[in-house]
């Protein structure tokens, strides 16, 4: 029976991983979901935030937004609208768009819309300082991006 398969991550503007894999844990939209060699196929949009998959036995992690996952018996594809490998994550970027999504969350009578692209914009920042934070520490797993 195979034990791996093949995970791509993919954004409009580029091949940000191609690996074979052992597991993908990622949070969906109903909850999070392990999917495993010959998974059945399914396909779910995925939160903002950090998501595991095991290679030789270790976990890694890596960021996305925006993004979709097709899992298939021998693929996981997900397509993003950004994804970063942790080592690529600019810390100080991150910690500047959080700063403005909270200046801009703290201004009373926003437009709803304004107020939901703020939130979702400091999920993205918040969810990058931590996988740029923990990701490499044993037993330290970044979770869902919140
Ligand atoms: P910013 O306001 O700093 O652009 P953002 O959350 O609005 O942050 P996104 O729209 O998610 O940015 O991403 C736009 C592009 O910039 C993507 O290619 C993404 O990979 C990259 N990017 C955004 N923030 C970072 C970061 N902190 N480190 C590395 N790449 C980043």
């Amino acid at each position: 029976m195979a034990r791996t398969f093949a995970l791509e991550i993919v954004t409009p503007d580029r091949l940000v991983l191609a690996k074979t894999v052992e597991s993908v844990t990622a949070t969906g939209v109903a909850g999070e979901f392990t999917a495993l060699p010959l998974h059945v196929p399914f396909l779910t949009a995925l939160s903002i935030g950090s998501f595991g998959y095991r290679v030789a036995g270790k976990t890694e992690y890596v960021f996305v937004s925006g993004g979709f996952a097709d899992v298939s018996p021998e693929k996981v594809l997900i397509l993003a609208e950004a994804a970063e490998l942790p080592e690529e994550i600019d810390l100080d970027r991150a910690r500047k768009a959080r700063d403005r999504a909270e200046a801009r969350l703290a201004v009373e009578r926003q437009e709803a819309v304004d107020y939901t692209r703020a939130k979702a914009a400091l999920q993205r920042a918040m969810a990058r300082m931590k996988l740029h934070q923990v990701a490499r520490l044993p037993g330290s797993a970044p979770s869902g991006g919140r």
